[in-house]
């Protein structure tokens, strides 16, 4: 069972271990990028707390009230976190991963090599420090 992964935006085919990791294609990837900062947790403060005198001890809280907007916003923060953390690994030239390869779910590993570029554990593939650092930033890895 060969399956071509393919990009979850557009349907293309994905060549480059690292599209495969992010399940994206390089443009797709930049795409999503700037869109995804134009997400806005809608929260409208319209809700009128009205106080009465009549007993409205028995709280009727909504299922879904602030649980979303927190879980998005603790989610951004961890993806950011990870982003710097792979950054620094990356700057510092140490081993870092990028994400599951699918569909073996395989992590996607790169280790510094002596001559300053950068080994893919995948695929093996050596790529030179500038040509992964454009991926990366491309891809939002760092
Ligand atoms: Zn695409």
């Amino acid at each position: 069972m060969e399956k071509q992964p393919r990009c979850k935006k557009c349907g293309r085919r994905l060549k480059s271990t690292l599209s495969i990791a992010i399940g994206m294609g390089p443009k797709c990837a930049g795409i999503t990028s700037t869109s995804a900062k134009r997400v806005r947790v809608q929260s409208k403060p319209s809700s009128r707390v009205a106080f009465s005198d009549k007993t409205l001890d028995q709280a009727q809280a909504p299922p879904f009230s602030g649980e979303l907007p927190k879980k998005l916003l603790s989610k951004r923060e961890l993806f950011r976190k990870r982003m710097e953390e792979r950054r620094r690994l990356f700057e510092t030239r140490l081993p870092f991963q990028c994400g599951l390869v699918l569909p073996a779910r395989k992590p996607l590993v790169y280790f510094p090599l002596e001559d300053g570029s950068w080994r893919e554990d995948y695929s093996g593939r050596v790529i030179s420090h500038e040509r992964l650092q454009q991926y990366l930033i491309r891809y939002r890895i760092i």
